[in-house]
């Protein structure tokens, strides 16, 4: 395994940059945010963090301990517009106040994904996607770490890149890019990128325009080298698209079920097949630990990664046959009088529900609805017909999943709560159904987020 420092583009020193010592301002107190802030006092610069809401209590007492400098419910212009550089959070749009007049005066916005980078010569793995980002980059990670590297997870998941490149030593990070994080990346050279799919969501920060998404899903490639690789799925129409009018210097690695590739990973009968230059290997679908299509593509794309690293067969196969399921993605709650219970709660858009939907060899019970980011559900009515017995909604609204699906299914039931659509959803099934809480739809009408919704459907299902 190559372990020499890849990321040669981000490696300017810091005193290097311009206005080292400077005044950074961070938009955004969170995660990203917050670890961002320790990073760049930690290389000697002025900083300033501002939050345009409240602060978490956890983030407002790290920023004291550190004695950074802040503020919440409002951003103090004179200070930001002062700043050299701005690290800015992925949710703040561009069409903040804020970011306009940062754009009109020409200061750098960035990510903090961006500004770590510039302080780590590790190798970098990037992963991203519309679906299976989490899954992916989990399951990457759970593999490397069991051969033996000393190898962080950072991105859009768990402690902050930034954080960790300030406190840690990994030869190696595994990072969930969302689109948002990629917008404001500029010279972060991702040594081993994976897009995983393209289909339509976000598309409100996009100007409705499908072409917008995809431009910032490629992004992920754009200062590759030969040295590097790309990794994307060949049965995606998007990427495919996508591809056709860009150039790639990294080498290109695709996987596949519906055929065969010479170099990446493809389906033989029921094994997955993974070729990279001199390494070779194979494992039966029956033995992954994550089942379901999408979970296919998700091993693949992470075993191209692992065998390109050179990880040992053994190893490999080990990590996919026994990686845990990640909380809240087609997560086993419980199977009750022979009914089974899943919690698919981080289904948020119509692709994630269609993939679960198609993983089901039983009757099932469906739990759809909550914010409709302006969902097409033509795509999920043919699974529909075939598979579902009955519709629970769980949402404020359902009148769209009603007119989507009530000529295809005979009982569509509202609810306004996670325990009263797992209370209606048993009285629905039969033994040897499974209730699905997969809901195309994001939370925010009744619960905080997703997680919320998917630990109070648990709950309600161990209540039963
Ligand atoms: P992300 O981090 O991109 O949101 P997750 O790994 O959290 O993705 O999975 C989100 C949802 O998408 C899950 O509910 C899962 O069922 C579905 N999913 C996972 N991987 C894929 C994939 N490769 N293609 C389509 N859907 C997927």
């Amino acid at each position: 395994m190559t372990t020499e420092n890849k990321n040669q583009p981000n490696q300017k020193l810091p005193h290097q940059l311009a206005g080292a010592g400077g005044l950074i301002a961070i938009l955004g107190a969170g995660e990203s945010g917050v670890g961002a802030a320790y990073l760049a006092q930690q290389q000697g610069y002025d900083v300033f963090v501002s939050d345009f809401g409240a602060i978490a209590d956890n983030y407002k007492k790290q920023l004291q301990d550190w004695n950074i400098r802040f503020e919440e419910n409002q951003h103090t212009e004179a200070e930001i517009l002062n700043a050299i550089e701005v690290v800015k959070s992925p949710g703040i749009p561009e069409k903040a106040p804020i970011i306009k007049k940062l754009r009109a005066q020409g200061t750098p916005v960035i990510s903090e994904i961006e500004f770590a980078g510039r302080y780590t010569d590790a190798k970098i793995i990037g992963i991203t996607g519309s679906n299976g980002k989490t899954t992916t980059t989990t399951l990457t990670y759970e593999i490397l770490k069991h051969a033996g590297l000393n190898v962080g997870l950072a991105g859009n998941i768990g402690q902050s890149f930034a954080y960790q490149v300030a406190t840690e030593k990994f030869d190696i990070y595994v990072l969930e890019l969302s689109s948002f994080m990629l917008d404001d990346m500029y010279k972060l050279r991702v040594n081993i990128a994976m897009l995983l799919n393209i289909t339509p969501d976000h598309l409100d920060r996009y100007e409705y325009k499908m072409e917008n998404y995809a431009a910032s899903k490629f992004r992920i490639s754009q200062n590759q080298t030969a040295d590097d690789v790309f990794i994307y799925c060949a049965d995606d129409p998007e990427t495919i698209k996508g591809m056709a009018g860009r150039s790639f210097a990294a080498q290109l690695f695709p996987f596949s079920i519906e055929k065969t590739v010479e170099q990446g990973a493809f389906l033989d009968q029921d094994n997955i097949v993974i070729n990279t230059h001199q390494e070779h290997f194979t494992m039966s679908i029956h033995d992954l630990a994550l089942q379901g299509k999408h979970n296919l593509y998700n091993s693949m794309a992470s075993g191209v990664a692992a065998k390109y690293l050179e990880i040992r067969n053994p190893v490999l196969r080990e990590s996919m046959s026994s990686i845990k399921p990640i909380e809240h993605r087609m997560e086993s709650v419980a199977v009750i009088s022979g009914i089974s219970f899943i919690n698919d709660s981080k289904a948020t858009n119509v692709n994630s529900t269609w993939y679960a939907l198609e993983s089901m060899t039983s009757d099932v019970i469906l739990i759809l609805g909550g914010v409709d980011k302006g969902n097409d559900y033509t795509m999920l009515r043919s699974l529909v017909k075939q598979k579902v017995k009955a519709i629970v909604c769980l949402g404020k609204d359902n009148k769209r999943i009603h007119d989507a699906f009530e000529d295809i299914v005979e009982v569509i039931v509202n609810t306004h709560s996670a325990q009263e659509a797992a209370t209606v959803s048993y009285h629905l099934a039969t033994k040897g159904d499974t209730v699905l809480l997969s809901p195309a739809c994001a939370s925010f009408d009744l619960f905080k987020n997703y997680e919320d919704r998917g630990r109070q459907f648990k709950q309600a299902v161990k209540e039963l």
